[in-house]
């Protein structure tokens, strides 16, 4: 199926159950071809979880399609804050208090002000990073009190368990600190993860295709 076709799948499956949440296209491991396609089929708002490649990919897509939102989407080493604040428009990945100041320090320099998902290791699991679920509301105080705009929370659940209770979970935090946006949901459980309360989610696979 084409690019196309397999975004209106999507988008008809998104709007069946919620008319609010959106999709962010993730582009990663894709060619500048497959992302033209994506954003003629009229795909608005893409996530790259590499500093690098989006540095590659990105600039020149985005001078011919200056509507472009860019997120982006994978953990993040201090040492590139400043190369992400230059092509990225939303950062999904804040996990720590470190890097939650380095950003602050670098906006400053270059008067930047992005929006902000806070990553939520919402399994505990020892590979993923992301807040610990008991130390969210801590760290969303901290982050507003040094001037950060937190719009959300993000998480991606434990791979081998059903993502349900997860995705409430991360729903519940955000209530009770009056966040509204909730990135979850991939290309496998996004239906799932609507119906808990999604307001963004994150496809590659059922848009481009498997990735090598
Ligand atoms: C790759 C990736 C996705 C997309 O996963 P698919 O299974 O291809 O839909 C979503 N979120 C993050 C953080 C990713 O790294």
């Amino acid at each position: 199926m084409a690019i196309e076709d397999r975004i209106k799948n999507i988008k008809a499956k998104i709007s069946a159950i919620s008319s609010k949440a959106e999709l962010i296209a993730v582009s990663k491991q894709r060619s500048g071809v497959e992302i033209v396609d994506a954003i003629k089929a009229g795909q608005r708002i893409f996530g790259e979880n590499r500093v690098q490649e989006a540095k590659s990919k990105w600039p020149e897509i985005k001078k011919e399609y200056p509507s472009i939102e860019l997120h982006l989407i994978g953990h993040l080493q201090t040492n590139k804050v400043r190369e992400a604040l230059d092509i990225f428009d939303v950062i999904e990945i804040l996990d720590s208090k470190k890097l939650a100041d380095c950003f602050l320090k670098e906006m400053q320099k270059i008067k930047k002000n992005p929006a902000f998902y806070i990553q939520v290791n919402i399994g505990k699991e020892s590979q993923k990073s992301g807040i610990l679920p008991e130390e969210t509301d801590e760290f969303i105080n901290y982050c507003k009190t040094i001037g950060l705009n937190i719009i959300g929370l993000m998480c991606i659940p434990p791979a081998d368990d059903e993502p349900s209770i997860y995705f409430k979970n991360l729903a519940i935090i955000a209530k009770r600190n009056g966040l509204k946006n909730l990135s979850m949901g991939m290309s496998a459980d996004f239906e799932e993860a609507i119906k808990c309360g999604s307001t963004h989610v994150r496809i590659g696979t059922a848009i481009f295709g498997d990735r090598e």
